[in-house]
């Protein structure tokens, strides 16, 4: 059995633009993502608009069946650089070629936004007509308006050259990065579709949930993240307006679970009131990792009345190598948090990065003592869970000019396996890492790797010849974006990294200007 609630219904025949909001994922990572909800909600509120979802491994919408090739505009919503072959095969299944060069003038505008669409768009630069830089609800609607004004929009692709947060490579030098600044005018879809059924393939990430949007945007300045830097600074949601909507919501779906969805939620300044908040509406809540900063008894107490069975939380790695990336938590808090979680019967999931830079063997040795020593804390073998993954550089990022040191990640994940045993202990495999990495930091010579991976399983040696090497005197390709972060202040995270120096949090410690706030 499969059903959708809240599925939108209107006469393809009838409306001015077809609009396919593509997801080069699984449905259940599609439906996880409140993203996908936006685009969803926000463009079918457009009477003149229908807008229908496509996921992989489909070229056919969900709403009509129809192949992509029969819309105005297809859009695909980059998560993760691991998808890009998914956009390609997605292409093809909906009829059309996968290459924009070899597409027919009347074939639909191909775009595509979300984060590494953001970040960096050169890599998919041959399949995309059009790339959105930064946050939905802040470009499409003047970009639709001007679709709706085109008899043609692939053919006049430099229409579109002054919306802000639009990208045509080969016709513009540069773009920015444009973002929603005050929360209240973010979209907040309530209406939001759910799927009813027994297939647990098909259920998303925090099963039949109301996702509710907290906060945007996180400054804590994690050197490795890149959500943090696109989109800082963070901007909350007043909570007024979250109870409203959770309520709204309750009524537009009638689901009792709340997804609390943001790149930093306990930070919100009023979390563990929103939680308390919640629980008493009857609600039960749900929410990914947790500050640690955040972790209370009372909001776990909270957490844990209203159903939350399980935290995560992400040590990173050893003292030493949180000065590094930025992330100053003691192995202390790690430990208090852990017990008040251990001592209210919940379980704790922690995630590890190994191949940071300046990590040395000892380093490594050093962690997994860590990790030993955590283990032991846990009640029973099913009660903690540990995840280690390779780091990746990310653009934009102050570790843009790390290299990825796949030789030595294999030998670290290698040296962890052999020494860390548990059911629940789980490793990313670094050739994948590898490819991942290629994706991320590559520029527009990709295009014959993606699209000979969308057909077949491509050797790692090949991925490894495309390993680029950049420093700090090459010019990176996606600096054609600008995501508001000066290249000063990252050069200077970069160095500071690298002697272990730490830059405290711009909320409590003052503004150091890095460029993200528009009015500083
Ligand atoms: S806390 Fe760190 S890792 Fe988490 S979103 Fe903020 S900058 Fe990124
Ligand atoms: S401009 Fe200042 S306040 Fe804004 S994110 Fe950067 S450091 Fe923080």
């Amino acid at each position: 059995m499969f059903t959708e609630h809240n599925l939108v219904v209107k006469d393809p025949l009838k409306v001015e633009v077809r609009f396919a909001s593509s997801y080069p994922n699984l449905y259940r990572s599609a439906m996880s993502s409140l993203g996908f909800h936006i685009i969803y909600d926000l463009l079918n509120h457009q009477q003149d608009v229908y807008c229908e979802r496509v996921v992989y491994p489909y070229g056919r919408s969900l709403e009509t069946g129809s192949p992509l090739k029969d819309f105005d505009v297809v859009s695909f919503s980059l998560q993760y650089e691991q998808d890009y072959p998914h956009v390609l095969e997605m292409l093809r299944e909906g009829g059309l070629d996968v290459r924009k060069n070899n597409r027919d003038s009347d074939d639909p505008l191909v775009i595509a936004g979300g984060p590494c669409a953001s970040s960096n768009p050169l890599p998919m630069s041959p399949f995309i007509d059009l790339f959105i830089i930064g946050e939905a609800e802040a470009i499409l609607p003047e970009f639709m308006d001007i679709v709706r004004q085109l008899d043609n929009p692939r053919e006049e692709l430099e229409s579109f050259i002054d919306v802000d947060g639009v990208f045509i490579p080969g016709m513009m030098q540069e773009s920015k990065l444009v973002k929603v600044e005050d929360m209240q005018d973010a979209w907040r879809p309530v209406k939001q579709v759910f799927p009813e059924t027994h297939n647990k393939e098909l259920v998303p990430a925090f099963g039949k949930s109301f996702l509710l949007e907290v906060s945007r945007g996180c400054a804590r300045g994690c050197r490795f993240c890149m959500a943090g830097c696109l989109y800082r600074p963070r901007r909350e949601v007043d909570i007024k307006t979250l109870i409203q909507t959770a309520e709204d919501g309750r009524k537009a779906t009638g689901l009792n679970k709340i997804a609390l969805i943001g790149a930093a939620v306990s930070d919100h300044s009023q979390f563990e009131f929103l939680c308390s908040e919640l629980v008493d509406m009857g609600f039960i809540v749900t929410t990914p990792s947790l500050r640690i900063e955040s972790v209370t008894g009372d909001l776990l107490e909270i957490l844990k009345t209203s159903g939350l069975k399980t935290i995560t939380i992400a040590p990173e790695s050893t003292w030493k190598l949180r000065g590094v990336v930025n992330k100053p938590i003691t192995d202390d808090q790690i430990i208090t948090a852990m017990d008040t979680a251990f001592k209210l019967n919940m379980n704790v999931k922690l995630y590890f990065l190994t191949g940071l830079p300046t990590e040395t063997d000892e380093d490594l040795q050093e962690m997994m003592n860590l990790i030993r020593s955590l283990q032991l804390m846990a009640p029973h073998q099913d009660s903690l869970r540990i995840s280690i993954n390779p780091f990746i550089p990310k653009p934009h990022t102050p570790f843009q000019w790390v290299e990825f040191d796949h030789g030595k990640i294999k030998a670290n994940i290698n040296f962890l396996k052999r020494n860390l045993k548990s059911r629940h202990f789980k490793v990313e495999n670094p050739n994948k890492s590898l490819i991942q990495y290629v994706l991320s930091m590559g520029d527009a010579n990709l295009g014959d790797i993606i699209e000979e991976s969308s057909h077949r399983k491509v050797p790692i040696n090949d991925w490894k010849k495309l390993t680029p090497h950049w420093n700090l005197e090459k010019k990176l390709p996606w600096e054609v974006i600008d995501i508001g972060m000066k290249k000063k202040f990252l050069v200077n995270e970069y160095k500071k990294a690298l002697k272990g120096d730490l830059t405290p949090w711009c909320e409590t410690f003052g503004c150091y200007n890095c460029g993200s706030c528009h009015e500083k």
